[in-house]
């Protein structure tokens, strides 16, 4: 190659980088490589202010991923009953709402309903953004791939698409299988129970987490799902209700959570987060990408991922619970050894209602 050809070839080259590179400033200021990508700003900045408490990962954030798993899993690879991530669940709410598995979801969709209105963008687009965003204010939690451009949905999901907490084991994979996942995947989008809490399923303990760490997600809850179940936290047993460890008290278990940490099809995958916090992150991020476009095209879709909040890091370190002890752990994978976890010194503290 001569001199000349060689600086063509350099100069052509960084014209391709350029291209590749090219960025965007957004009226709000922000700089993207999606122009289509910059009105999720305004939203951004409005959620966090208005709908999760200045940021944080408290109730509505909680409640944001729970609707969008509940909007999304309305989606079968084998059956036509609704069409996954497309917001029926708001756009054709005065039906999906009615469906046991979606009771008291109907506060959360009150609680977005006013933001869509104001702003451009479909329901499925803004549950998914909306459960992005919140799982970026917990620490520990993955940044979330968000896709935008789901059109409007077209009619509500069937009944029953939901998996409940009364469910077996395999009662909830074959559901799953037929949404288009794997029992290790299954268990990858169960993370989200790490920042989540039941307010029906024992209506006298509104608020009852499912670990011990709601705020933060961490291994915490495939830990403590796996301690010997003692005791309720309020008037036990309910419908879907396990007993919950004594040294938790407050802490909510649900049977399916039961069922599954010590089934033989997913209790190793299970029992692999724990004190794997990044791999735990790893695949919710796989699992949360692939149900955020259940029933969408990938290809029609614009990534719009680098407008999510980078979350704040890891707090904590995988232990048992003050007042635990390994003994009590009921170890239901034979294929590896049990991770070596240490007991919080004291006596043991009651898990508070989020
Ligand atoms: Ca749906
Ligand atoms: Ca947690």
């Amino acid at each position: 190659m001569s001199i000349k050809s060689l600086s063509t070839f350099l100069a052509l080259a960084s014209l391709a980088n350029a291209a590749l590179i090219r960025r965007f400033t957004c009226p709000s200021g922000q700089v993207v490589s999606k122009m289509e990508c910059c009105g999720l700003f305004p939203i951004l900045e409005n959620i966090q202010d208005n709908l999760f408490e200045g940021g944080k990962c408290g109730e509505d954030a909680h409640s944001a991923l729970r609707l969008a798993f509940h909007d999304s899993i309305g989606f079968s690879l084998n059956r036509d009953i609704g069409g996954g991530a497309d917001g029926s669940i708001i756009t054709f709410g005065s039906t999906e709402l009615e469906y046991s598995a979606n009771s008291g979801i109907d506060e959360i969709v009150k609680s977005q309903e006013p933001f869509i209105g104001q702003y451009d963008i479909s329901a499925g687009d803004f549950i998914q953004f909306a459960a992005a965003v919140a799982v970026s204010n917990c620490p520990g939690a993955p940044r979330l791939e968000f896709l935008l451009g789901r059109p409007a949905a077209l009619r509500a999901a069937a009944d029953e698409t939901v998996p409940e907490p009364f469910h077996d084991a395999t009662t909830i994979l074959d559901r799953f299988k037929d949404a288009g996942f794997e029992p290790a995947e299954v268990v990858a989008l169960l993370s989200s129970h790490s920042i989540a809490a039941a307010d029906l399923v024992d209506s006298s303990v509104p608020g009852s987490p499912f670990d011990s760490t709601p705020y933060a997600f961490d291994s915490q809850f495939f830990i403590e799902t796996l301690l010997r179940g003692e005791s309720y936290p309020g008037k036990g047993p309910n419908e879907g209700e396990e007993l919950a460890p004594e040294a938790l008290k407050g802490e909510m278990r649900l049977e399916s959570d039961y069922f599954l940490a010590r089934d033989s099809r997913t209790a190793c995958y299970w029992q692999q987060y724990i004190g794997q916090e990044d791999k735990m992150a790893n695949d919710f991020r796989a699992a949360m990408a692939k149900l955020a476009i259940l029933g969408q095209d990938r290809e029609k879709l614009t990534d719009c991922s680098e407008v999510i909040p980078v979350p704040k890091p890891r707090i904590g370190k995988a232990h048992l619970p003050a007042g635990s002890s390994p003994e009590q752990i009921e170890q239901s994978c034979y294929d590896y050894p049990f991770p070596t976890l240490t007991a919080d010194p004291g006596p043991a503290t009651a898990v508070m209602p989020v």
